[in-house]
């Protein structure tokens, strides 16, 4: 099932590797046909190279809107080789079988990226492209299409071997083709849905592109991989990792949260440091100086930090990396690093760093997607916190302005625990957090229990949230609750109001003689 490739048609925008599979062609005995740029390219090499006009009977017009919308093109590449009727048609119109397609298209995606304007996106959407590829991959039985060029060695080293390429590879070649016109067709409708703002179309289309099939997914029985959505933001896609294992699937998804989580801070303000275990932060801190914003992120839970990731706002320095490498560490993400912090991590072989060259905006738009059976379930980002909200303060006592401080950090940290989250902050450090407890009671007593722990590892008595101040992702539904925080030692509550019993929480806040402080913003995160 070898056809033997007597005619290829290429017109690519990247022109990697184009002259190199031209020659190769060329020598193979293939006649080539080209659009305006790539037979340029081609024919400055002086390599035989026909023109598309030349096979089409019209100009190149329109700007380049239509190049090679025609029946001659298209012709070549859908008439079926043994079918009586098809062979009339060509006949009849003169139309020369196309066997070879090798097409990649407009840089949509990179324009957008670099936030291109609408007239110039426009511009960007390739037409004859797209249709090439659907044409010829659809054909796959008789026809090969190449729509990356990392594909074309195979390709050169199966035409060098048998003048042709086998069906198989044919057919795997198709079925990456329509990925790929999918993928892009995505991206323009998510860019529609974007600029217009009606995400109700009807349909949602969600794309990414394959980057690496990871050795496994959550458990070692599960297939993995990563896919890119090319969007423009600093984050763990867009990271260069300077050295380490290979990211695995978990250390993705927890560095990403570890990076968005610092992304919140602006470094030029403060210093911040968050390591992150199972996509919650077991400590966060700010501070002037990152080597003390770390070490006081560490205190919170030293036993849970073993394993974890650390994500910093600032660049990272010779103090901050010698303090890190001291506790086994999976990745550390940061905006930059010293050469003298590099060389630092570089001794720990496996230790993983990401380096993205900026924060992530938290206040940017775009989607989160997650799946469920059968469908997917989208939102818009959390892109607001704390910062957003007017505090009402509902208790006799006022918060002082320490208490203030370290409220916003604890309410900005909560965002990024999972529910039910109660973070305790002191001195501008979390105390103690608790995560993803099924009740607020429990989530309150267990960050209290190991606040117990970590006290008697830093050598201190009692418990660390003596004297703090509290952040509730949610509402209190009850007072108990909120007596638990008081049990802990909390001294400020902050949190979003409006259970139908804040009267009872509010009582049991001026009971104790605390200040609680209403958001109206809740932050499930699940
Ligand atoms: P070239 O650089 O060879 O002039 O153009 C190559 C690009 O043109 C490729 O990205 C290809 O997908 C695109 N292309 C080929 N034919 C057509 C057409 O008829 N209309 C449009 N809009 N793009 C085309």
């Amino acid at each position: 099932a070898v056809v033997k490739i007597e005619r290829a048609l290429l017109s690519v925008f990247d022109k990697t590797g184009m002259v190199e599979l031209a020659q190769a062609l060329h020598d193979g005995g293939v006649e080539l046909v080209s659009t305006g740029g790539t037979h340029k390219l081609i024919a400055g090499q002086n390599i035989p190279v026909r023109e598309i006009s030349d096979l089409t009977g019209f100009p190149e017009m329109m700007d380049g809107r239509v190049k090679t919308l025609h029946p001659k093109v298209h012709g070549g590449l859908l008439s079926v080789r043994d079918n009586p009727e098809h062979q009339g048609a060509m006949t009849a119109h003169a139309i020369a079988p196309i066997d070879l397609v090798v097409v990649n298209l407009y840089p949509f995606e990179q324009t957008i990226a670099r936030g291109a304007g609408y007239d110039e996106t426009i511009e960007n959407i390739d037409i004859g492209g797209p249709a090439m590829i659907r044409s010829a991959a659809k054909n796959h039985a008789h026809v090969t299409v190449v729509v990356d060029p990392d594909d074309y060695p195979a390709l050169i080293a199966a035409i060098a071997e048998t003048g042709g390429v086998p069906y198989p590879m044919r057919q795997k070649l198709a079925a990456k083709a329509y990925a790929r016109t999918a993928n892009y067709d995505a991206a323009i409708s998510n860019w529609f849905a974007t600029t217009l703002e009606t995400p109700d179309l009807g349909w949602r289309s969600f794309s990414g592109r394959l980057r690496e099939v990871m050795r496994y997914g959550e458990n070692p029985h599960q297939w993995a991989g990563f896919y890119t959505t090319g969007e423009n933001r600093p984050g763990v896609a867009t990271a260069n990792q300077v050295q380490g294992k290979t990211l695995s699937y978990n250390n993705i998804n927890d560095t990403d949260a570890a990076f968005e989580l610092v992304s919140e801070f602006d470094p030029a303000a403060t210093a911040a440091v968050a390591i992150i275990k199972h996509a919650n932060p077991c400590g966060v801190a700010l501070a002037d100086d990152l080597l003390t914003a770390y070490r006081n992120a560490l205190r919170t839970d030293p036993v849970s930090a073993f394993g974890g990731i650390v994500a910093t706002n600032r660049e990272i320095d010779a103090e901050t990396a010698t303090e890190i490498v001291k506790v086994f560490t999976e990745v550390i993400v940061a905006p930059a690093a010293t050469a003298e912090a590099i060389e630092i991590i570089a001794a720990k072989k496996n230790l993983r760093l990401l380096l993205t060259g900026g924060l992530a905006d938290p206040r940017a738009a775009g989607l989160t997607v997650r799946s469920v059976a059968g469908g997917l379930l989208v939102q818009s980002r959390d892109n607001r916190s704390v910062e957003d909200c007017e505090l009402k303060v509902v208790t006799q006592r006022q918060p002082t302005q320490a208490e203030l401080a370290d409220m916003r950090l604890a309410a900005k940290v909560a965002k990024h625990v999972k529910s039910n989250a109660i973070i305790y902050v002191k001195d501008g450090a979390t105390v103690g957090i608790g995560a993803g407890q099924m009740s607020r009671v429990d989530s309150a007593r267990v960050a209290h229990r190991k606040s117990i722990d970590a006290a008697e590892a830093a050598g201190l008595e009692g418990a660390l949230t003596k004297g703090s101040v509290v952040a509730s992702d949610a509402f209190f539904p009850f007072a108990d609750g909120l007596e638990a925080l008081v049990e802990a030692g909390a001294t400020a509550v902050i949190q979003p109001g409006g259970s139908i019993r804040d009267d009872e929480v509010i009582a049991a806040a001026d009971a104790a003689g605390i200040a609680m402080v209403f958001t109206g913003m809740r932050h499930f995160r699940h």
